[in-house]
């Protein structure tokens, strides 16, 4: 059965979110801001680059990125149909 409250979870790890109008909870919410600046700074430095681009060289690097980041990597790169 489907939750009514599923849009108060966080999508990658269930647990609850701490504000419902953020995308995910307050742990990989941090994760992302962390991923989004090193897409900046990717940006600077080879100025063509996609995000999904990055998402995937990103999770091509074993052991370099971080385990939120990488849960968040995935996720963005796999189910970002919003
Ligand atoms: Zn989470």
């Amino acid at each position: 059965m489907k939750s009514r409250n599923n849009h108060l979870k966080c999508p990658i790890c269930k647990r609850d979110k701490e504000l419902a109008q953020m995308k995910y909870c307050a742990t990989h919410n941090e994760a992302k801001e962390k991923l989004q600046k090193g897409y900046e700074s990717w940006l600077k430095a080879y100025n063509i680059l996609s995000w999904d681009d990055y998402l995937q060289q990103l999770l091509s690097l074993e052991g370099e990125v971080g385990n939120l980041i990488r849960d968040v990597a995935e996720y963005e790169l796999y189910f970002k149909q919003d």
